[in-house]
């Protein structure tokens, strides 16, 4: 988001410079300064921004393979803008991020090159997921090294820790604006890996005591408090039983925002009502972002982005919810909004646009669609 904010500012600055050479225009700004701050003055705002899978197969590495290192930019590249518009933009990188001194892999043991990270790092990704069903997919020597990687990157990462100490430290991202967001994760499972005895921390599994407990947590450290939930059945296009029980229990412990994915498919978003009224916005599902999964469905995703204000007594209101679907070509990869998809790329590509928009706001009417 830096880049664009530093932008903003700087036409701001010329413009500035421009009114200051009509005196009429610096007579009225000066009134304005004096005028009292309104109500609204006083609220603080941001932009959470999300997006689901990052799930590198082998014929998307090895197009980005450029002599010893990888380039996604060309794959990427055209998500910059929406990525960096977000105050806070979160992803879940679902292939562990090893990187290539441990030998990159793919289905169904995956180990992505570290140069993901990076390129998600600048096109504007701030905070990323690590708990999912390919956490353990290639031990502990994987995720340690992924963390380092984050690490070195200074990229937020929960969901996975590297000792009990980082795994009982709460995530907190305090924005610029003074709204901070707590965030917790979690996975259904390992895909039947066991994590090693007594290093349970190296990846969160879905505990309803546990997630109560965290929730807790964030909701008392934390303005905002952000549950991703790795759930729910491969390529089922709306939540089943458990999940819409799980995201009932976050609700009411009082969590605002529950992020879904694991399906590598779309579902809906939904308000939710928690105990004594509390409202959670809840996306079942956020599809994949950027994979190799071939099936059209699986190369449809989204951007979710939904607003957040904070009043002068810390009350917080989201509002505003919006989603951008996303289209990952087959064959070179590259990611473009939905909507700009031509006949000539996607035959149906307008038919698969309505259908997306259609459900992915069955249960929220007013769910908007930005197309710019
Ligand atoms: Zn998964």
């Amino acid at each position: 988001m830096k880049k664009y904010s530093l932008l903003l500012f700087c036409m701001l600055l010329i413009l500035a410079g421009c009114v200051k050479e009509s005196d009429d225009q610096t007579s009225k700004q000066a009134i304005k300064e004096q005028e009292p701050k309104t109500e609204k003055e006083e609220k603080s705002h941001m932009t959470l921004t999300a997006v689901g899978d990052i799930l590198i197969h082998d014929r998307v590495y090895n197009v980005a393979k450029t002599g010893k290192r990888y380039d996604f930019e060309p794959m990427l590249k055209e998500m910059e803008p929406y990525l960096q518009a977000g105050t806070v933009t979160f992803a879940n990188q679902e292939s562990v991020m090893g990187g290539s001194k441990l030998g990159v892999s793919t289905y169904p043991s995956f180990n992505s090159p570290k140069e993901i990270g990076e390129q998600l790092k600048e096109y504007g990704v701030d905070v990323v997921n690590l708990a999912n069903n390919h956490t353990l997919d290639r031990g502990e020597d994987a995720i340690l090294s992924s963390i380092k990687h984050w690490k070195d990157l200074d990229m937020m990462y929960f969901g996975a820790y590297e000792s009990k100490e980082d795994q009982e430290t709460l995530r907190v991202y305090d924005t610029e604006e003074g709204i901070s967001l707590g965030f917790v994760g979690y996975t259904y499972g390992t895909n039947g890996i066991e994590v090693p005895a007594g290093k349970e921390y190296l990846v969160n599994y879905i505990d309803r005591e546990q997630m109560k407990k965290d929730i807790q947590e964030a909701n008392q450290k934390a303005d905002v408090t952000v549950v991703s939930l790795h759930f729910g059945i491969e390529y089922e296009t709306n939540p089943n039983q458990e999940q819409k029980e799980l995201v009932q229990l976050a609700a009411d412990e009082g969590a605002d925002i529950v992020l879904g994915h694991h399906p590598h498919v779309l579902q809906p978003v939904e308000w939710l009502e928690g105990k004594d009224g509390h409202q959670t916005f809840v996306a079942y599902s956020l599809g994949n972002f950027f994979t190799g999964q071939e099936e059209l469905a699986n190369r449809i995703g989204g951007i979710l982005n939904l607003e957040i204000e904070k009043d002068k007594d810390g009350e917080i209101e989201i509002h505003s919810p919006s989603f951008m679907p996303t289209y990952v070509s087959h064959g070179d990869w590259k990611m473009q909004p939905l909507y700009r998809v031509t006949k000539k790329e996607l035959k149906q590509a307008d038919k698969e646009y309505e259908e997306t928009k259609k459900h992915m706001s069955k249960w929220v009417k007013d769910l908007e669609f930005p197309e710019e």
